[in-house]
Formats: structure tokens, C-alpha cells, sequence
């Protein structure tokens, strides 16, 4: 049986070009760029070309881009590397909706001294601008805030967020992991300090990220090491994943022209579902999202049980983030926005990419209802 992927904002599959463009650096081309020789400058070659694709992609210099090994290094290089490059200042100020590259790591630094202030969304995930504006002043060492969520798809107000902290001339990072790829984004023009983005999730390969750093921005490297990446992250870059990144960008810029049918797929989804099955609803507000994620919610269940029979029918969806599946808490996103317990704990997460077919959405929806019936029959939760 064919597997139907609906868990995209889990992770993407590898396009095939990207998997034949690292194949040359995974076999012949495995110089270090860091050597002089001819070698080693054929790998420093691949490097810079993958930059500029990337830098195409999200509107930026090719020198203010950084490599790094997974979105979450990189989101923890820029806000730990804002805030030694910020000291003594010690007020860091998140959604309450981060992924939690940012959350836990805001947790631990809430631990090591500094003080964390969470701004709160509404019940349709959305950020309460006026509470950041009135806590962003000039004591405040770093704002990180995301661009889209990845378990509703919601997408924040980077605008605003960017010009409230110039005004107090704070540094902004922006975790934009779920939004490249799935909406236009040029970050010199959105006038963000940072942005992190990982390749894994637009059809790159796994393991590599970029820190997006503005001209003029401060920061310290996390790995200290060797002088690659401007001093910024030491260590031998991983050649072949940046090629894929790069690939996977270059892709990624035709592909946004698909998301308007990305996003009359997610439409129908939603919409059959909603209609053919009782008790449901969507979480998060529906006209501000990604054009790929869709978050339901079935009530009086719990959602490791859907995913289990979705499973063995061959469907692969979510229970909000990935990491946090296994566990039967409703996902700390759905608690942040207060959402019922009753649709929270059966939330699922349905993602879909520029792959993702009518026939896939046909087999969903011919498997979900029977699944949810029998469910709902020898499940009710109390
Ligand atoms: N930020 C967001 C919004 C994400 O969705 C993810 C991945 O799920 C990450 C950060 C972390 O990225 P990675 O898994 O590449 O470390």
C-alpha cells in the first residue's frame, strides 16, 4: 500500500534533484572547503552557489547567511549569541506558541538567570500585539517570535513585531521554519534582525538550517571552533546538506507558485472533513495560515488513537508537534490557546506539501470517518 503523507511540517521528502545534486559531494567532490587545493575549492564553490540560491529564495545577502546543523542549533545560536553580544541585559520576550527549539530553550535560560516573558495569542492563535508593544522597551535584550506556527499554521504579524522593536531598538529573531517555502518571504525587506530556516522541511535534506544575521547585527558564535562561517559557527561545514539546501531553495521559488493549489487541497480536506464528520473543528484562525496546514479537532477523543489506525491504513498525520507525539498531553500550543481539552486532546495535525495529490486526500477521507466512528464507539474519553 502507498503511504499518504500528511505530516509535512514533521518533515518533507527529499526532492529527487536535491538528492542528485548532493550525490557528486557524498562520492567524488568530498573536499573540505577550507582547503586550498583545487579540491577543496570545488567543495568552497558549492558552498557559495548554495548560498546564493538560498539567499534568493528568502531575500538576503548571500554573506548574511549562516550554515548550521539543524533548525534547532540555529535557533539557539541566535538567541544564545544575541544575548552574550546583549549583556548585561536579561529580559527575553517569546509567544506563548514557540516551537520548542525556543520554548525549552527559553526555559533553560529562565534557569540560568534571565527573565522570560511570554506574550499570550487568543483562542485562534493569533499574538496580542498590544501586550508585546507594551512590555518591547529598551531593556529588553532579544524578541523571538515566530513567523508561522507549525501545529495550527498561523501566521504572525512580523511586520508589526519588527516595527515596534525598532522603535525600542531591540533585536527581533524570527523562527521562520514553517513559513519559507509556503509563503513569499524576503527578509531585508521585512526588516527582521535574524531568522532561522531548515532545509528539512521544503524538500532539503535533514540536519542543515541557515541563520538568516541583517548586516551590522552582533553575535557570538554558540560553536566555537574554527573560523568557518565568518567565525560564527567553527566546525567543517556539511557540504553535501548545504548543496541539497541550496537545491531544495531553487526548487522552492517554483514552488511557491503552487501553493494556491497546495492550499485548495488543504481547503477540500478540511472542508469533507468538517462536513462528514460530526464534532470537529478547527483550530487556529483559518483566513491567517500557511497555505498546508490544517489543525482539526475530534471531540472526546485522544489523537494517538487516530494516529494509530490512520497508521495502519496507510495515512500519516500528526498530533500536533512531532516531539511532542507519544505523550497524552494536548500539544503546550492548543494549551496555550486555551483550547477546550475536549477538541484538544483529539487535535490533528494534517500537512501537506507540492507533492501531496487529490488521490491521497481521496484515500483520507474514504479511511478517516470509519476510523473516528470506531473510535468514538469503544472510546469515549470521560
Ligand atoms: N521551529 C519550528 C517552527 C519547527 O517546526 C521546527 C521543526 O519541527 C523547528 C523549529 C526545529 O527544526 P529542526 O527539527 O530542524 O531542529
Amino acid at each position: 500500500m502507498d503511504v499518504v503523507y500528511l505530516d509535512n511540517n514533521a518533515t518533507t521528502k527529499p526532492a529527487a534533484e536535491v538528492v542528485a545534486a548532493m550525490m557528486p559531494y557524498l562520492t567524488e567532490f568530498y573536499g573540505n572547503p577550507s582547503s586550498v587545493h583545487r579540491f577543496g575549492q570545488r567543495a568552497r564553490q558549492a558552498l557559495d552557489e548554495a548560498r546564493g540560491q538560498i539567499a534568493t529564495l528568502v531575500g538576503c545577502n548571500e554573506s548574511e547567511l549562516m550554515f548550521g546543523g539543524g533548525g534547532t542549533e540555529v535557533i539557539n545560536t541566535a538567541i544564545r549569541g544575541v544575548l552574550t553580544a546583549r549583556a548585561p541585559r536579561k529580559k527575553v520576550v517569546i509567544s506563548s506558541v514557540e516551537h520548542s527549539a525556543t520554548r525549552e530553550l527559553c526555559q533553560q535560560l529562565g534557569r540560568e538567570g534571565f527573565e522570560i516573558v511570554v506574550i499570550d495569542v487568543d483562542r485562534e492563535g493569533v499574538l496580542d500585539l498590544d501586550r508585546l508593544r507594551s512590555v518591547v522597551d529598551d531593556s529588553v535584550a532579544l524578541v523571538s517570535i515566530m513567523w508561522a506556527n507549525n501545529e495550527t499554521g498561523v501566521i504572525f504579524p512580523v511586520r508589526e513585531i519588527v516595527e515596534l522593536c525598532k522603535a525600542a531598538r531591540v533585536p527581533f529573531h524570527c523562527d521562520a521554519v514553517q513559513a519559507v517555502a509556503k509563503i513569499p518571504l524576503n527578509f531585508n525587506e521585512a526588516g527582521v534582525d535574524l531568522a532561522s530556516i531548515a532545509a528539512h522541511k521544503f524538500h532539503g535534506p535533514k540536519g542543515v538550517a541557515a541563520l538568516y544575521i541583517r548586516r551590522g547585527v552582533r553575535i557570538r558564535p554558540l560553536l566555537i571552533g574554527g573560523p568557518q562561517e565568518r567565525g560564527r559557527r567553527g566546525g567543517t561545514e556539511n557540504v553535501p546538506g548545504i548543496v541539497g539546501m541550496g537545491k531544495a531553495a531553487e526548487l522552492a521559488l517554483t514552488g511557491l507558485q503552487q501553493m494556491p493549489r497546495v492550499a485548495a487541497l488543504r481547503d477540500r480536506l478540511e472542508r469533507e472533513i468538517l462536513a462528514r464528520i460530526s464534532d470537529t473543528a478547527v483550530n487556529g484562525r483559518t483566513d491567517l495560515r500557511v497555505p498546508n496546514t490544517t489543525n482539526i479537532g475530534f471531540s472526546r477523543l485522544e489523537a494517538e488513537a487516530i494516529l494509530l489506525l490512520l497508521s495502519e491504513q496507510g495515512v500519516c498525520a500528526s498530533a500536533g508537534a512531532a516531539c511532542s507525539s507519544g505523550s497524552l498531553e494536548p500539544s503546550p500550543v492548543l494549551r496555550a490557546m486555551k483550547i477546550d481539552d475536549k477538541i484538544a486532546h483529539g487535535a490533528i495535525r494534517f500537512s501537506l506539501s507540492r507533492y501531496t495529490t487529490d488521490a491521497e486526500l481521496d484515500r483520507t477521507l474514504e479511511v478517516l470517518p470509519g476510523v473516528i466512528q470506531r473510535l468514538r464507539a469503544v472510546l469515549p474519553v470521560g
